[in-house]
């Protein structure tokens, strides 16, 4: 691999050694396991005297590649790929965590990670708090002597809150914490926690990463000495990417700069222009000046990313006419695809959070998410306000 010095360049020339075909394009190494020239070299695999694939539960050509590249553009030293976001979230702490151990979080998480700190940890009595971005000066205060990780999610989902990366890594470092960083929502591209101190990044590559809603996958990346305990537990529990899926993620890698630009654009626009609309209570977005962290997002993130949520005006009843009155725009779960795609986060992604729950990071009713894709502006626009003239009055059924 070389030695490139832009994000871009990094994104779309580091690739893994030719094999004996020369070909230009890195071929999918669908292989379950790789052979030993001698009995002496696999003994020596597995006593960690020597690299090399084993066992594509551990490593694999693929995975390496998108893994390495990963780090380069996380400015990093190493990372595990894994079989979705979600595994990379549980392994990064259930790695390092054991029975006693307490995790501080901010308040505002994926739908699943909420269930892992409240459902799953407090199997193994590993117990959290949550914390809210926006009284920074209480996370101290609720830092326990068996505290051992701060986890946190900026922009978070789908409050698009931004928590300061620089205090956060302060914070940790004082504390003398782990700090684990769901990076999913801005990708390296806009931000790079590790530049503020965060010991883990973590990441859905389901989303910006692969882009085109193909794959679902994850990463975790941090320095080899944190990556090597965690490392040992995935190996043991076997939360492996597929090859193919690595393959296409590292695919993936090489547009993710341009796609990101598009997304960004896109959705600024698409926030500036719905900001004013009458039918809308609010709308929110990092970079727009009404955002109340606007001017932290513009110090850490490189843009404001493709995320817009606005709130309608009528609620529950309001916000599903209008998911139902769209007509480009994919009714989906996820997001970070090329195509635009809306959600109704109280009734989907995060419908295991109580009312209360809901409330406390700003989940309204009335909350739609948009993932901006990277159709035309006009067109996406052309449909938002379309659905929200249609969803004004109840549809009379005939
Ligand atoms: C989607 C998502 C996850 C979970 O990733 P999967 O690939 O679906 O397992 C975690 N964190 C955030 C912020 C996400 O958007």
């Amino acid at each position: 691999m070389g030695d490139y010095k832009h994000f871009e360049s990094k994104a779309i020339r580091t690739q893994s050694d030719n094999s004996l075909h020369r070909e230009h394009s890195t071929p999918i190494f669908m292989t379950s396991s790789f052979t030993f020239e001698s009995a002496e070299q696999a003994r020596a695999m597995f006593a960690d005297e020597v690299d090399g694939n084993i066992y594509t539960r551990f490593t694999n050509p693929n995975n390496n590649e998108f893994i390495e590249k990963l780090c380069l553009l996380e400015e990093t030293e190493a990372g595990i790929a894994t079989a979705s976001g979600m595994a990379a979230m549980f392994s990064s702490m259930a790695a390092l965590l054991k029975t006693g151990d307490h995790v501080l979080a901010s308040r505002s998480v994926f739908g699943s990670t909420h269930q892992l700190f409240t459902q799953i940890f407090p199997k193994w009595g590993i117990e959290h708090t949550y914390v809210d971005i926006d009284k920074p000066e209480t996370w101290s205060g609720k830092i326990n002597p068996n505290t051992k990780m701060i986890f946190a999610e900026t922009p978070s989902n789908p409050g698009l809150d931004i928590i300061d990366l620089e205090w956060l890594g302060v914070l940790a470092a004082e504390h003398d914490l782990i700090l684990n960083v769901d990076n999913c929502f801005a990708t390296p591209f806009l931000q790079q926690p590790r530049k503020y101190g965060a010991h883990l990044v973590t990441h859905s590559t389901t989303k910006f990463i692969d882009g085109q809603g193909r794959t679902i996958g994850g990463a975790i990346l941090g320095s080899e000495e944190i990556i090597q305990q965690i490392r040992f537990f995935t190996r043991h529990t076997g939360p492996s990417l597929s090859p193919f899926n690595g393959w296409l993620l590292s695919k993936s890698l090489e547009t993710m700069p341009v796609r990101m630009e598009k997304h960004c654009e896109n959705a600024l626009k698409i926030a500036e222009y719905l900001e004013d609309h009458e039918e809308l209570i609010s709308v929110k977005y990092p970079f727009l000046p009404s955002h109340p962290q606007h001017l932290l997002a513009k110090k850490q993130m490189r843009y404001g990313g493709a995320l817009v949520t606005f709130i309608v005006s009528g609620g529950y009843d309001r916000a599903v006419r209008f998911l139902d009155n769209l007509k480009m725009l994919s009714l989906t779960a996820n997001l970070g695809d090329t195509r635009t795609t809306v959600t109704h986060p109280s009734s989907t992604t995060h419908s295991k959070l109580t009312l209360e729950e809901q409330n406390r990071v700003g989940i309204e009713p009335g909350l739609v998410r948009i993932s901006v894709g990277l159709e035309n502006v006009n067109d996406i626009l052309e449909d938002i306000v379309g659905a929200l003239e249609a969803s004004k009055q109840k549809k009379v059924l005939n």
